[in-house]
């Protein structure tokens, strides 16, 4: 039977909740379990697919088409388990699926209210991925800080299933802050003490405390913890600052957390294997070489925007023995015409242009797309990143001034990227856009092959726009190469220019599929070309 571990939060956000959750999932995996991980985000959007990314970071999605928060990402990095719709629940989706079963009539004339009725559709979501996964454990982050209004409801819900389930099938977790006062030069305890508290006034009763602490908490500190939240000392966690996130599951280990949990669920202590685990972090902190990347993008004030992007060049230079630094570069920054991009680019060994919506900074990006194509550089285009490739292409080698997006150039007459309304014949899961796993063929004898190895990958898109095919003949005379193909539809997926070192551009997102653990074949490919073309 399935056990649920749920990892609140108090103090403050951005404790690292996210990793917390991942880091336990990841032990219970090590020693044989299966898991699954879910996150609950309060806020009212249906989803995140509509927020700004430089408030939200990336929207990240799942195979199945699910656009999700960022955290669903380190899941998947983390336990190397693609997760599904069931994994990501937002107070939007469980507001909408209450107020349409309310208009169908399905609540037989009760007045419908946040308890029982919203709390029974959010407890319905936690069993139902116990029993859609069939999972050992299901892990379940909740967004935001308890205390929040947003999220009372859920937490509401997790104390009734911490009533109904039981201390042998649910283990709470809370993570939170211990300060250390510069000064009197010591950790404090109190503002923990407070956020159990809260979560004690609202019903539930943490298992354990994992807390965010600069230096490890001496016995004593501890102790206090333990005698005013009611949590045994051996159930309080330390979670040191650390440069490297690979290192918190290790940390969690040797402060025995995945055993802690298993005792109380009276489940047996299988063998860990964390090798592969360990054999990373080596890896990680041990890189000798360097190489710089630029990622030329509308959203670089937040990093956060390209997650994915970044921790898949990343895994890419672990194979390497090299620490990939990005050149984060807005690509508004490079229309001024004045811009020297040599400059720009001086110490960048290859570019990047990630996805992308709507129509500022466009100028820019293809202006970056120019520089590596007429320069060689090596250059991997990712979704907007593909688009742009081809309307360069189109522009400044086959000649085609006009050509276009129409998402960006409404009125244009060669729109060489395309509405998929125009295209015939798209199944799409998600109304408007292509969201999710499509297939792609792949051409024999083409730089895609060689990095893939393989004729049929699947590959997770997120866009609405498609490479428009009464171009592609046009495009191909001139040497561009269409190198993979969703034979179904007849859509382009993949482009690349044989005529330079290293140049690649695909309609997907394969960012998404990147672990630490195993990097994705073009990143891994377009990393390695950087490194040679030191
Ligand atoms: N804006 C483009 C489209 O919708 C590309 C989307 C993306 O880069 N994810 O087709």
């Amino acid at each position: 039977m399935t056990k649920y571990i749920f990892v609140t939060g108090g103090v403050v956000s951005g404790l690292g909740k996210g990793i917390t959750a991942s880091s336990i999932a990841l032990l219970l995996k090590t020693r044989g379990y299966k898991v699954f991980m879910q996150k609950f985000d309060p806020y009212i959007n249906v989803d995140p697919g509509t927020m700004n990314p430089v408030q939200h970071g990336e929207v990240f999605v799942t195979y199945d088409g699910c656009e999700t928060d960022l955290d669903l990402g380190h899941y998947e990095r983390f336990i190397d388990e693609e997760l599904n719709y069931t994994s990501n629940i937002t107070s939007g989706k469980i507001y909408s699926t209450i107020i349409e079963k309310e208009r169908r009539g399905e609540f037989l004339g009760a007045t419908v209210q946040m308890i029982p009725h919203v709390t029974n559709e959010i407890k319905n979501k936690v069993y139902e991925a116990g029993v859609s996964s069939g999972a050992d454990f299901v892990i379940t982050e909740i967004g935001g800080t308890v205390g929040d209004i947003e999220s009372t409801v859920f937490i509401e819900a997790l104390r009734q299933i911490q009533y109904e389930k039981g201390s042998k099938e649910t283990f709470f977790v809370h993570t939170t802050l211990i300060p250390f006062i510069f000064g009197s030069d010591e950790l404090k305890t109190k503002p923990t003490q407070n956020s159990v508290k809260e979560l004690r006034n609202m019903g539930i009763r943490a298992d354990a405390l994992v807390c965010r602490t600069p230096i490890p908490t001496p016995k004593n500190i501890k102790e206090k913890l333990s005698l005013y939240c009611s949590v045994p000392v051996t159930n309080i966690i330390d979670s040191v600052d650390v440069q490297n996130i690979y290192d918190i599951p290790i940390n969690y280990y040797n402060q025995k957390f995945d055993e802690i949990i298993l005792k109380q669920f009276d489940m047996p202590l299988k063998k860990a294997n964390l090798k592969e685990w360990t054999n990373l972090i080596d890896k990680v902190d041990h890189l000798t070489e360097e190489v710089e990347i630029a990622l030329v993008g509308k959203y670089v004030e937040l990093h956060d925007a390209y997650l994915s992007v970044k921790e898949a060049l990343m895994h890419a230079g672990y194979v390497y023995n090299t620490k990939v630094h990005v050149n984060w570069i807005d690509s508004e920054s490079l229309e001024d015409s004045s811009v020297d991009l040599k400059k720009v680019f001086k110490n960048s060994k290859g570019i990047l242009v990630p996805g992308g919506f709507g129509s500022r900074g466009i100028d820019g990006k293809i202006k970056a797309i120019t520089y590596a194509r007429t320069n060689n550089i090596p250059y991997l285009g990712i979704c907007l990143g593909m688009q742009l490739a081809v309307i360069e292409f189109a522009r400044n080698v086959c000649g085609i001034k006009g050509a276009s997006s129409r998402e960006f150039d409404v009125t244009c007459k060669d729109p060489v990227i395309d509405l998929m309304a125009d295209q015939k014949a798209i199944v799409n899961m998600g109304g408007t856009l292509r969201l999710g796993n499509y297939d792609c063929s792949i051409e024999k004898d083409t730089l895609a092959y060689k990095c893939y190895g393989e004729r049929h990958i699947l590959e997770r898109h997120r866009h609405r726009y498609e490479f428009n095919n009464a171009y592609k003949e046009e495009l191909e005379k001139k040497g561009l190469v269409f190198s993979g193909i969703n034979e179904k539809s007849d859509l382009v997926e993949i482009v690349e220019n044989p005529n330079l070192k290293f140049f690649i551009a695909c309609q997907f997102h394969p960012e998404f599929k990147s672990r630490p653990t195993h990097a994705h074949p073009l990143f891994l490919n377009f990393v390695k070309a950087a490194i040679d073309n030191k």
